[in-house]
């Protein structure tokens, strides 16, 4: 994939020798960009908190979460790459820029490549990788508080936008506006109890409303559909002491409310975001849905039909690997896509090994919608040899494994460079399973698109496998 990570150490001219700086450089077209995670010592914290400032040019901010750090300890994660806000790349010979702040769903990466630049599909998918690899860094899985630090500019971006009539009202749920204070210093906060609490501390608050504000592919807006309570610092540049000021009241309010994430799942698939049938994408898919036969690790039938469904993107991604495939006289036999969370947990029963199966307490990639597993067949649609059989949960199934005779490694090297050419981002333990780049964007869900009940063996009354 584009987004190829080196490890190096830098030096954190903030920190001190107690302090654990670790950084990991990103490369996004011919750019790199540094993600510098600073460890502040601490004690046991009683919530999970990520200071994170993903603008290169917001110093202050930097500089005030390092004087409240070093007292009470924390993780900062920066972005660092030119000193600039915005990220220039060049790629395949086009000159391409991005707000590294717009990056999170693809609406937002679209809208900020075109203003910024151009939108083209390599572009957004080296963005996207990059995007998924920032929330790892991240440790997002982990986190109950993302907190991001930010800087403006005199009188531009103000919490009165936010007021009713202002150019952002519709973002907002709730407002509130400290009296004679300095609208450019404010929080902006996806979580109700810390909007009151901060509102209580004398604080200009603003609270996001999560159904209608504008997806712009802002960290607020991620969080906000995945149920993370997000808290954006918001200072003018130079106001160090003032925004220092505002984070050690956070943290009090952090440690008085507690706020624990939990796993975000939808019953329907938010806006932005459609669960297609393959079958309508492109007839030419040889779909074989094991799961909606006996013939599983389960022993049951979870679907009702052999029908698979992936996020849109993901399934235009896929068709694209078809065509370029039809040229080698190949084709892909589709096994699964995605995967309601109520059949990944009926895998995880059977399964609970993380090395093959997701747990649902977090949630798989294919619940999602944006994993795929596939294999080659012929112009006939029979089916090219493989090291193992599709779930064969065993050493042949690692993409390291090569104890096989070499026509059965040249098929799976076919099948993954053809997949990595659209960007599909494969999985070290099973040769068959691909993650479609920004595949973060998407919540959890629990849906059913079949139209018909999931499990259509289980008699009426009994509980699920
Ligand atoms: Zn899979």
């Amino acid at each position: 994939m584009a987004a190829v990570m080196v490890a190096l150490a830098l030096p954190m001219p903030s920190a001190t020798a107690d302090d654990a700086t670790t950084a990991r450089s990103f490369v996004v077209g011919d750019a790199r960009i540094d993600v510098v995670a600073t460890a502040f010592p601490s004690t046991a914290e009683p919530v999970e908190v990520a200071f994170v400032s993903v603008h290169d040019d917001e110093e202050t901010a930097v500089e005030a979460a390092g004087d409240v750090l070093r007292d009470r300890g924390g993780r900062l994660v920066e972005l660092r790459h030119t000193g600039n806000r915005e990220v220039a790349f060049r790629l395949g010979g086009t000159a391409h820029r991005i707000d590294p702040n717009r990056i999170f769903t693809p609406a937002g990466r679209r809208a900020t490549l075109t203003a910024l630049s151009e939108w083209s599909q390599p572009a957004d998918d080296v963005v996207a990788a990059f995007a998924d690899e920032l929330l790892s860094t991240l440790a997002i899985d982990d986190v109950d508080v993302i907190v991001a630090l930010h800087n403006n500019t005199p009188d531009r971006y103000t919490a009165a936008n936010y007021a009713p009539g202002g150019s952002l009202a519709t973002d907002a749920a709730r407002v509130s506006l400290r009296p004679g204070g300095d609208a450019d210093d404010f929080f902006f906060v996806t979580d109700p109890g810390l909007f009151d609490a901060l509102a209580d501390r004398g604080h200009s608050v603003i609270l996001q409303n999560d159904a209608t504000v504008a997806d712009d592919g802002s960290l607020s807006v991620w969080c906000g559909r995945m149920g993370i309570p997000y808290v954006n610092v918001e200072a003018e540049h130079g106001h160090r002491a003032e925004q220092a000021k505002m984070l050690r009241d956070l943290v009090a309010c952090l440690a008085e409310r507690r706020p624990k994430r939990g796993l975000r799942i939808v019953a329907t698939p938010p806006s932005g975001c459609e669960l297609v049938d393959l079958a309508e994408i492109d007839a030419s898919f040889v779909l074989d849905n094991r799961y909606a036969t006996t013939d599983n690790v389960t022993g049951i039938r979870l679907y009702p039909a052999n029908t698979i469904y992936l996020e849109r993107s993901a399934a235009d991604r896929l068709a694209r690997v078809q065509a370029s495939l039809r040229g080698q006289g190949l084709g892909l036999k589709v096994f699964d896509g995605y995967r309601p969370l109520a059949v990944q947990k009926a895998l995880w029963r059977v399964k609970p090994d993380p090395r093959y199966v997701a747990d649902p307490a977090k949630g798989s990639r294919h619940n999602r919608g944006s994993a795929v597993d596939v294999t080659l067949v012929d112009a006939e649609g029979r089916e090219l040899p493989m090291p193992s059989a599709f779930d064969e949960f065993s050493e042949r199934s690692h993409l390291a494994f090569v104890d096989a005779p070499g026509d059965l490694l040249a098929n799976r090297e076919t099948l993954q460079k053809a997949m990595r050419a659209e960007g599909f981002i494969p999985l070290p333990t099973e040769w068959w399973h691909f993650d479609a780049p920004g595949w973060r964007a998407f919540p959890v869900m629990d849906a059913n698109p079949y139209g018909r009940p999931l499990f259509p063996d289980a008699k009426p009354g009994e509980a699920t496998p």
